[in-house]
């Protein structure tokens, strides 16, 4: 739409949806308020309800797709390996051994996407099936088995909830507890949503509403607003106190660090489940995995059917396995050690027409990434515009505006909950510093809205006898 028609897209998968794609389990649902993870373009009055289930996400991803008949611009089943700043262009590299050259890349690969595996002794022992969450076995059925689940982070309170019933016996390892909000879940009615369709601007109205209800609770809380923090802190201490009735257990579920200090989970499934007498939660901290189960540090071996690693991601990857290499030969891995970092979350000084889109330090979290996305598209087209407007073909950050930008960050990550909470969490890179961004997402958007291009290099071409 904003008139550059010359795009290809690479998609290492077969299908659009990535994360929706990729995680299929039991319970998959957004604990992002339907109206607000939609495109503000493509609003859908048909959400079946206020929290969208993991199927209904990836039809509506897919049917905008369709709508504006952008997968003739999708190579599925094309991974990319390699890419290498060539002035003033990317070569491009394909696991099929393809090789092309564009002007400008838009690293757009998500953030939760490698599986991180625990390194557990023994792991690759167990003999029963064992499978990470984020590849979800469809061939294996759980019912009437012995299921262990390693992890009690979102993805595991999801699944938990979903399967404790089918399954003979749950034990869910928990190595350290996590705070849990309620789950205010609604189904949508069919009046609601007739109104929805034909009510000019409520639809709209509804998104601002719930992201501006987000913000204010939950942005606020992390941002290290007292009252906020102990209004979401008391929310999530009253489920425990109701759905848990047994002390030992509720002791055993309670945190020692603020809420919101890792990412705070919506579930009002996980608590009940627990409370059945067929599941357990075990918090003796894992010894080994041997060929029977789990074997936990009191000696106690927990006997397993099948073991679910509910581990999470490594999120400080972006773009990479992918190789990138910038204009004087350095390697995006190397120069970022585990601790990516990138101007207004989008640009790198040194790799040039490269844009990343939910790129690090950006506005993660309890929010919506769709949201995101479309501020950042309009940011990277705003730089295009500009590239066109003085005729120029390289556009990279300024290494001062970088420099000045990641300072500012890093002194202001330090006051927010991430920092001072007190735990440990897939927020923090290997630095230790909360790879997030401090400030309120409302300026993120007023940055994105007005790009200073006085922080750009934007150069002409230059034609260079090697190449
Ligand atoms: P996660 O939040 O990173 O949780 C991983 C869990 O595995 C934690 O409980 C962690 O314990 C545990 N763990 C990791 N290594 C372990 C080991 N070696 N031994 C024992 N326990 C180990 O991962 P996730 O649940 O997949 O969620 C990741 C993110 O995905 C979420 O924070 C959220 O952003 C997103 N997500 C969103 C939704 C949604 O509804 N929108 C749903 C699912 C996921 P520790 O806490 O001790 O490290």
């Amino acid at each position: 739409e904003a008139g550059y028609k010359d795009i290809v897209c690479f998609e290492k998968g077969d299908r659009l949806g990535g994360t929706w794609r990729d995680n299929r389990y039991p319970g998959l649902s957004c604990d992002v308020p339907s109206h607000w993870y939609s495109y503000s373009f493509e609003l859908n009055p048909n959400w079946s309800h206020r929290f969208s289930y993991g199927p209904e996400i990836a039809a509506y991803l897919d049917s905008v797709a369709e709508k504006y008949d952008v997968k003739r611009d999708i190579r599925f089943n094309t991974g990319v390996t390699d890419l290498t700043y060539v002035a003033p262009q990317w070569r491009l590299k394909t696991e099929q051994g393809q090789e092309e050259y564009f002007d400008l890349v838009v690293a757009a690969t998500g953030v939760l996407v490698n599986p991180a595996y625990p390194n557990i002794k023994g792991l690759d022992s167990f003999a029963g099936e064992k499978w990470h969450t984020a590849r979800w076995r469809d061939d294996v059925s759980l019912k009437g088995k012995r299921v262990g689940i390693i992890g009690t982070g979102s993805t595991s309170c999801q699944i938990v909830g979903a399967i404790a019933e089918e399954v003979g016996h749950i034990s869910v390892f928990q190595r350290t507890p996590q705070w849990l909000a309620p789950l205010p879940q609604l189904t949508y009615s069919k009046p609601w949503q007739f109104l929805l369709k034909h009510v000019p601007g409520l639809q709209y109205g509804v998104r601002l509403w719930q992201r501006w209800f987000m913000e204010q609770t939950f942005v606020k809380a992390t941002m290290g607003n007292k009252f906020h923090q102990r209004l979401v802190e008391w929310t999530c201490r009253r489920q425990l106190q109701t759905q848990i009735t047994d002390p030992e257990l509720r002791a055993k579920l309670t945190p020692d660090y603020k809420a919101t200090c890792k990412r705070l989970i919506f579930c009002s499934t996980f608590y009940p489940a627990l409370m059945r007498d067929n599941a357990s939660l075990v918090t003796e901290g894992i010894d080994e995995i041997t060929p029977e189960g789990v074997r936990t540090k009191d000696g106690e071996l927990h006997e397993l059917d099948v073991l679910l690693l509910a581990t999470g991601f490594n999120p400080t990857d972006f773009i990479l396995p992918t190789k990138v290499t910038g204009e004087q030969g350095q390697d995006l891995g190397e120069s970022w050690q585990g601790s990516p970092r990138a101007h207004r979350a989008l640009t790198v000084p040194g790799f040039p027409n490269f844009f990343m889109l939910q790129g690090p330090t950006g506005v993660f979290g309890n929010t919506s990434l769709i949201d995101l996305a479309e501020y950042q598209v309009g940011y990277m087209i705003s730089c295009i515009d500009q590239m066109r407007e003085e005729g120029a073909a390289v556009i990279a950050p300024k290494q001062e505006a970088f420099d000045s930008y990641n300072a500012a960050m890093s002194k202001d990550i330090g006051k927010t909950i991430w920092a001072t909470g007190g735990c440990d969490s897939w927020y923090l890179d290997a630095s230790g510093q909360a790879n997030l961004y401090p400030w309120h997402p409302r300026q993120y958007r007023e940055e994105m809205r007005s790009p200073r291009f006085e922080e750009y290099r934007l150069e002409p071409a230059v034609v260079t006898a090697a190449e």
